[in-house]
C-alpha cells in the first residue's frame, strides 16, 4: 500500500529541527506492508499545506501528515485540513472540560488559547485519534478513497498514535506482515559484505537485502513477505559472515559484550587515552554494567597514565604515549589497580592535529590482557576527532567480543 506523507513545519525547513519523523514512520510502514511513496516537507503555511495536498499522487491510499497541531499561533493545520476537505468543526466541550480538570489537579489553569485543542471533526468526515502523552489529538479524515490521518509533530506523541491507531489500522486493510530483521555487523566493509552474499542477494527472490553503512559497522535489513524465505536467508548468511554479525534488530554492541562477560563470570576495567572515557561511558549504558564492569582510568595525560596506572615514564620516553609498548602497560596498570579479569586500553591520535609522519592522525593501539593472554592490534582509522573515537570504542568493544566468542 502506497503512503503520502507530509511533514509540516517553519523548524524543518530551517534546519533547526532534523525531521526524524519520517525516519520513524517510513521503517515503522514497512512491517505493515505498507511504504513511503511520496514524502513532502512544508512551512506552517496553509496555502503550502493545500499545494501539498493537491499534488499527493493519486495512488496514495493514506496520507499522513505530521505538525502543527499544537495550541500556538502557527498550529494552523487542523484548520486548513478542514477548509480543504470541506469538514465543520464542532467543539468537544467533554474533552475541554477534561483538560481544565487534569490542569486544576496540578494547581493550574489552562488558557483560552487551548481551545483548539478540544476541536473535533463534525461526525461521519473524521474522528479523534487519542493521544495518551500531551492534549493535541491527532484527526482521522474520512474521504471516499483515502485516509488522511494528521498527528501532532512531537515525535513521542507522534508514534504513540501511530502504534495505538494508525499502524493497526493499515493492518487490518492490508492483512498483510512484512517480516523484517537486521543483522548488525561490524569489522567488516560494506564491499566485503556484498561480494560475500552476492549470489544470495541475486538468486532470492522472495527476499530484499539491503546494506546500511555507518562508520562503526554495516547493518544488513532483510526483508520478506515469508518468514521462510527470511529466516533461511540469516541462516546463511550466519554461516558465511557469522564472526561479524553482533546481533540483532536494534543490539547494541556494549550490551552483547556485556551479556558475554556475565555468561563467562568475567570482569572487566579500561583504561583510555584518546576516547577520554568514551568506552566506560558506553559500557555503563547497559543496565546492570556494574555486574562486571569494575570502572575505568580516563587517563589522558601521560602523569596520569604514570602515577596511577604505573605506565613507566621511560617507556613513554622511548616509544611515545601512542604506541603498542604503552598500551600494554597500560591495560597490565588498570588491571592490576581494579584486579579485574580483563583489561582493555585505548590510547591513539584523535586528530586533527597531532600527527607525523611515522604516527599518523587516527593511528591507534588497542591491547587486551587476560590471565597471560596479551592481544595488541595497531590501527589506522580517519582524520575525523569524533568518528575516531567512536571507531576506536566500537573495535576495542569488538576485541573482546572475538575475544570470548573464541574463548
Ligand atoms: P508541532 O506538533 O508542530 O507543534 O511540533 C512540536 C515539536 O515537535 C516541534 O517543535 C519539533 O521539535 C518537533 N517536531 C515537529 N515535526 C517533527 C519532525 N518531522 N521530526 C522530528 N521532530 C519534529
Ligand atoms: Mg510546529
Amino acid at each position: 500500500m502506497k503512503v503520502g506523507l507530509i511533514t509540516i513545519g517553519n523548524e524543518l525547513l530551517s534546519g533547526f529541527t532534523i525531521d526524524t519523523n519520517s525516519s520513524w514512520i517510513g521503517q515503522a510502514l514497512i512491517e505493515f506492508g505498507a511504504r513511503i511513496s511520496w514524502h513532502l516537507t512544508v512551512k506552517d503555511d496553509s496555502s503550502q499545506i493545500n499545494s501539498g495536498l493537491d499534488n499527493t499522487p493519486k495512488d496514495c491510499r493514506i496520507i499522513l501528515i505530521t505538525g502543527g497541531l499544537g495550541p500556538t499561533h502557527d498550529d494552523i493545520t487542523q484548520n486548513t485540513l478542514f477548509e480543504y476537505y470541506g469538514i465543520k468543526p464542532v467543539f468537544d466541550k467533554e474533552y475541554w472540560e477534561l483538560l481544565n480538570s487534569r490542569m486544576k489537579k496540578r494547581g493550574r489553569s489552562l488558557p483560552e488559547i487551548n481551545k483548539n485543542q478540544a476541536i473535533a471533526a463534525e461526525d461521519g468526515k473524521g474522528r479523534i485519534i487519542p493521544n495518551s502523552f500531551g492534549t493535541a489529538r491527532g484527526i482521522h479524515i474520512f474521504k471516499n478513497d483515502i485516509d488522511i490521518f494528521a498527528m501532532p509533530g512531537v515525535p513521542k506523541e507522534m508514534k504513540n498514535m501511530m502504534k495505538d491507531t494508525v499502524l493497526p489500522w493499515i493492518y487490518n486493510i492490508t492483512k498483510n506482515k512484512i517480516h523484517v530483521n537486521t543483522l548488525r555487523t561490524t569489522g567488516i566493509m560494506e564491499s566485503s559484505l556484498a561480494e560475500k552474499m552476492r549470489d544470495i542477494i541475486e538468486v532470492s527472490k522472495n527476499i530484499e537485502i539491503s546494506f546500511l553503512p555507518q562508520f562503526t559497522g554495516v547493518d544488513i535489513r532483510i526483508m520478506s513477505s515469508k518468514k521462510a524465505p527470511l529466516d533461511e536467508a540469516q541462516r546463511i548468511i550466519n554461516e558465511r559472515i557469522g564472526k561479524y554479525i553482533y546481533g540483532t534488530g536494534s543490539d547494541i554492541l556494549e550490551s552483547v559484550v556485556g551479556k558475554m562477560l556475565i555468561e563467562q563470570n568475567l570482569t572487566l576495567s579500561t583504561a583510555e587515552s584518546c576516547t577520554g572515557g568514551l568506552l566506560g561511558h558506553r559500557l555503563t549504558n547497559t543496565p546492570g554494567s556494574s555486574k562486571y564492569y569494575l570502572g575505568g582510568v580516563n587517563s589522558y595525560s601521560n602523569e596520569m597514565k604514570i602515577n596511577v596506572i604505573n605506565v613507566k615514564k621511560k617507556t613513554l620516553d622511548m616509544y611515545g604515549a601512542v604506541s603498542k609498548e604503552v598500551s600494554i602497560e597500560m591495560s597490565k596498570g588498570v588491571r592490576k589497580l581494579l584486579k579485574s579479569d580483563i583489561a582493555l586500553s585505548i590510547t591513539g591520535i584523535a586528530g586533527p592535529g597531532g600527527g607525523t609522519e611515522d604516527k599518523p592522525v587516527g593511528l591507534v593501539y588497542i591491547t587486551l590482557i587476560h590471565n597471560d593472554i596479551i592481544i595488541n592490534k595497531e590501527f589506522t582509522f580517519f582524520k575525523d576527532r569524533l568518528i575516531n573515537k567512536q571507531l576506536s570504542s566500537q573495535v576495542a568493544l569488538n576485541m573482546i567480543r572475538i575475544y570470548l566468542l573464541n574463548e
